[in-house]
């Protein structure tokens, strides 16, 4: 029977999101999925030439605050031409609900936006619904803004009453389709949260198919404990347990993923589904104000020198982006402590890049089984984001997968695709094979890198040929087409 598909993409090399090699094939795609893997037989309304280029299953960035971006910036260059095709939204504890609430990091993020108003996470997602972006967006609910509408900044457990109205953030979440909770223990006020709050919020996501998803209370010499409690908090509730941008930070702590590693490890063997997302750079990144606390630098990630701390967006003070705290403090004639007051005093939203990591922690983590990839880019569109926003993809493809050989392509692009469809229940996604949506990349496997530096890091990757999203073709020859084919995800298990 002869038939017409909407698009083949011939002999392309097909890595097929599982982690198998690659195999020369034609992919059709009709109505959004892939209609035929192999030889396609019939016509085609529009072809591709995938000769000498590498097709795979689009990237899901699980580790994203792509939230309100999704909505101020639907078009979301910043992912869709790196070959991310869907994000997880509303991780760290910031979810985009209750939206006076999520508003909060909104400003940070988008110091100029105006927003459209929601109610819930339900509210949120029909607001994808009605102006789709290019990618799909999945959505987390913030553990961080839950508490903040339930208790505002109070620094004690819960009374029964602010239990309650977390609870029901919580179920509202998950009834809409919420992928899981994720909490931020860094930050105010998740950091307020003991581990048995955490447990009973957790534990309403038991047998739904949500997950866990932490940043954790200590990611410096703290690592092992702050593992071991995500794992208490993932078997005492019964869910699986995603750990957030998984790394030793500051230089006393250097080392320690050895041992994070085998506890993840002893952990699986007990039968806890828990895995861990990185991005592969040495430098972090986040808002100021988690880093400088009480006067002093720290916190969370370990002890940090004035020097490593880069001013990565200040919508107040655009001239101090891409400079070190150091330099800022000699400009203003004062002490580094007092330029970080002034800094947040004028800027409360400040963003910065932390050079805290060690490039073979960075390496020790990524080759480990449990490891999958996720960006944690900041949509600071205006300031000087952390270049993981935009290159994340094509760096453990180009450098760590192809120039340092730390595994084969095939597995780097398991870790982005099918690996994390499956952790995050992203049904018919991550994967090329009849039925499954068509979220395709075509790139070229001998070009492909990132390209956006600290200095300037809004550069699209090198490489990235085409991007197919449920079937329609978002990005031509590396550029962005114009179309919002993206969808809201909705967990598969939710209740509608
Ligand atoms: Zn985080």
């Amino acid at each position: 029977m002869s038939h017409t598909y909407d698009w083949v993409i011939r002999e392309a090399s097909l890595y097929d999101g599982t982690g198998a090699p690659p195999v020369i094939a034609d992919i059709a795609i009709e109505g959004g999925r892939i209609a035929e893997v192999g030889a396609a037989g019939g016509t085609a309304r529009a072809s591709l030439d995938g000769r000498g280029l590498a097709l795979s299953p689009g990237f899901i960035d699980v580790h994203t605050h792509d939230d309100f971006a999704a909505v101020l910036h639907p078009q979301m260059e910043f992912k869709l031409c790196g070959g991310v095709t869907t994000c997880v939204v509303g991780n760290c504890g910031m979810g985009a609900a209750p939206f006076a609430e999520a508003s909060v990091m909104a400003r940070a993020f988008h110091p100029h936006a105006v927003l459209p108003e929601w109610r819930g996470y339900a509210g949120y997602l029909a607001q994808l619904d009605a102006a789709p972006p290019a990618v799909n967006v999945g959505v987390l609910i913030g553990h961080g803004t839950a508490r903040m509408a339930a208790m505002g900044q109070e620094v004690r457990a819960p009374e029964a009453k602010e239990m309650a109205r977390m609870k029901a953030i919580i179920t509202e979440g998950l009834e809409a389709g919420a992928l899981g909770l994720s909490s931020g223990l860094i930050y105010d006020p998740g950091r307020f949260a003991g581990t048995d709050e955490l447990v009973e919020l957790a534990s309403l996501m038991r047998g739904t198919g949500a997950l866990y998803a932490t940043h954790m209370r200590d990611e410096s010499t703290g690592l092992l404990e702050s593992v071991n409690e995500a794992i208490a908090i993932g078997e005492r509730a019964g869910v699986p347990v995603q750990i957030s941008h998984h790394k030793a930070s500051g230089r006393s702590a250097w080392g320690l993923v050895r041992e994070s590693l085998q506890l993840i490890e002893r952990a699986q063997a007990r039968g806890l589904g828990v895995h861990a997302d990185q991005y592969p750079y040495t430098a972090g990144s986040t808002i100021l104000s988690a880093v400088f606390r009480d006067g002093k630098f720290g916190g969370g990630i370990g002890e940090l020198s004035a020097g490593d701390v880069v001013i990565a967006s200040s919508a107040a003070r655009p001239e101090w982006e891409g400079k070190t705290v150091v330099e800022l403090a000699l400009a203003m004639g004062c002490e580094p402590e007092a330029a970080a007051t002034r800094i947040l005093a004028e800027e409360p939203g400040a963003t910065v890049v932390l050079h805290v990591m060690s490039e073979d922690d960075v390496r020790t983590v990524m080759r480990h089984r449990s490891t999958m990839i996720g960006s944690d880019g900041i949509p600071t569109l205006e300031g000087k984001p952390h270049p993981r926003l935009y290159g994340t993809f094509a760096r453990v493809l180009g450098r760590y997968a192809r120039d340092l050989g730390l595994f084969p392509l095939a597995e780097a692009i398991y870790r982005m695709t099918g690996f994390p469809a499956a952790k995050f229940a992203l049904e018919g996604r991550g994967v090329v094979k009849p039925g499954a949506h068509a979220d395709l990349v075509l790139f070229d496997p001998e070009r492909i890198i990132d390209r956006g530096t600290f200095a300037d890091p809004h550069r699209a990757p090198d490489g990235i040929v085409s991007v197919f999203v449920n079937g329609v073709k978002a990005v031509e020859q590396g550029r962005a087409t114009g179309l919002r084919p993206g969808r809201a995800l909705r967990r598969a298990t939710a209740r509608s």
